[in-house]
């Protein structure tokens, strides 16, 4: 499956914006908290959700990976 949002249910107020910005239509409210449908195989990951989320209840993390710095030092100019 491809990468999905963390929902925080904890932090959910149930208010559903973030329902009204996700573009796919993959989220729902399931008990006044907010969920993924049966199969939110169609999130693009545009952390639209979690930019309008007020309470910080759902995240959209990612990796920062940087060179090594044998692979710079591999590839840096001689001086
Ligand atoms: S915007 Fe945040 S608090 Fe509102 S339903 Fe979505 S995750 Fe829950
Ligand atoms: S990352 Fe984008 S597509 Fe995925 S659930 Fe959030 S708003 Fe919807």
């Amino acid at each position: 499956m491809a990468r999905m949002p963390i929902i925080c249910h904890e932090q959910c107020t149930g208010c559903g914006v973030c329902i009204a910005v996700c573009a796919p239509h993959i989220l729902v409210l399931r008990n006044n908290i907010v969920s993924f449908i049966e199969e939110p195989q169609e999130c693009n990951y545009c952390a639209q959700c979690e930019a309008v989320c007020s309470t910080g209840a759902i995240l959209c993390p990612y990796e920062i990976v940087t060179a090594s710095t044998a692979k710079y030092t591999e590839h840096a100019p001689n001086l």
